[in-house]
């Protein structure tokens, strides 16, 4: 039998208005929150509301940080949890995508150990968050059910995990917030959540259970393919692409992403490519070179497709971006790639840099 280990410790509420039914839980969590979300979306589709009123019914105080970008960079998360420090809060409540919900991890960590910044706490060994609640606004990253938190160094010229482990202790998980998601905010993140089971699926730490998980997003995901290539956003598609999105975190949550997840984020960093396009424009050729053939057929079985072509056309179909870059930038890419020993330990087969160059050259220069 295989060893592993399995850890999921987030608490989920999943479903309709689960905040407004379930939000009173807060109460253990803490006394006063740092709510973390970005400029916009969360004013707009009542995540911030829903968790605002929460807040008041239960007479806990809050201050609201909302200028997280999009790729949270450190100098975000320096300057959140200085406000957090200053304000003493003793909890965060991240709403939004990824991008909120990933600073709102970091931002735990510093606010816990106030001997850090930003600009040092990576690397150091493992230090404790304040707790976390999630509330993922849309269906792509699984943040709400990871301990990662992915941020963009700009002095080092990269996204990079922070490497402290921070699973949200609370999520409430309610897909009425992307109803009014626009079409390719829907599609990149739908795939992002499709490149995690994938990644999870094609994984040296694969196992029993995060198979499991893999195996009905998938599943699901598959189901969503026709309504994503008609434009059909209804609810019934927004749950569904909810659920793909937490169960890809749960899997990769145990087994964590791989090559395509290592190679997208020189195209989100240099070329501005949003992060589930970034991934999956490379997913093509990723199957391609996959030498266990029979584990990328269960893959497209799954989804109830007839062939990999059949699901290159579907790629094709979905993402639609024109990434301007040359050769060498390409070269340089995989150079860096092929030193990513944190990725590359996730992929099950050997691959060298020129095999790497040739998934990027295939995939972006037609
Ligand atoms: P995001 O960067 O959080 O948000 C993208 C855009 O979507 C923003 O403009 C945001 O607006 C908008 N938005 C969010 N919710 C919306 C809604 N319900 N309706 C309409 N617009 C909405 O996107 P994301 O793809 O979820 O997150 C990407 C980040 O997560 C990347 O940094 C990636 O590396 C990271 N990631 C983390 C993990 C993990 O396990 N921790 C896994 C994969 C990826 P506002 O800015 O106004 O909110
Ligand atoms: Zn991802």
């Amino acid at each position: 039998m295989d060893n592993f280990k399995y850890l999921m410790p987030t608490k989920c509420y999943v479903g309709d208005n689960c905040i407004k039914n379930h939000g009173k839980e807060i109460s253990c969590i803490g006394k006063k929150a740092l709510i973390v979300t970005g400029r916009r979306s969360s004013k707009e589709n009542g995540s911030l509301d829903d968790v605002v009123d929460t807040l008041k019914s239960l007479d806990i105080s809050y201050v609201i940080f909302d200028e997280v970008e999009e790729n949270p960079s450190l100098e975000t998360v320096d300057k959140a949890s200085n406000i957090g420090i200053e304000e003493k809060v003793d909890f965060i409540i991240g709403i939004g995508g990824g991008s909120p919900v990933d600073a709102s991890k970091a931002i735990a960590v510093l606010i816990n150990n106030k001997e850090y910044n930003a600009f040092n706490f990576i690397g150091a060994s493992h230090l404790e968050g304040v707790p976390v609640i999630a509330v993922p606004t849309t269906a792509g990253t699984g943040t709400e059910v990871t301990q990662y938190a992915i941020v963009t160094d700009h002095k080092e010229k990269t996204k990079k995990n922070i490497g402290h482990i921070v699973f949200p202790k609370l999520a409430f998980i309610d897909p009425k917030y992307m109803e009014n998601m626009s079409y390719k905010n829907t599609v990149s993140t739908a795939l992002d959540a499709f490149s995690h089971l994938a990644e999870a699926y094609l994984n040296s730490n694969a196992n029993i259970l995060s198979d499991l998980y893999c195996e009905k997003g998938i599943e699901i995901f598959g189901g969503c393919i026709s309504r994503l290539l008609n434009k059909v956003l209804d609810n019934k598609l927004r749950e569904d692409l909810m659920m793909v999105s937490t169960l890809g975190g749960m899997a990769i949550a145990q087994v964590a992403t791989s090559l395509p997840h290592g190679m997208g984020y020189a195209l989100t960093y240099n070329k501005g490519v949003s992060h589930g396009l970034a991934n999956t424009i490379l997913y093509k050729e990723y199957f391609n070179v996959f030498k266990n053939k029979e584990r990328v057929e269960k893959i497209i079985q799954l989804m109830k497709l007839s062939s990999l072509e059949d699901f290159g056309n579907i790629l094709d179909n979905l993402i639609n971006v024109d990434i301007k870059v040359t050769e060498d930038e390409l070269r340089n890419y995989a150079k860096d790639m092929a030193k990513n020993a944190g990725k590359l330990k996730n992929h099950p087969e050997e691959i060298g840099e020129e095999e790497l160059f040739n998934i990027y050259k295939k995939s972006l220069i037609k």
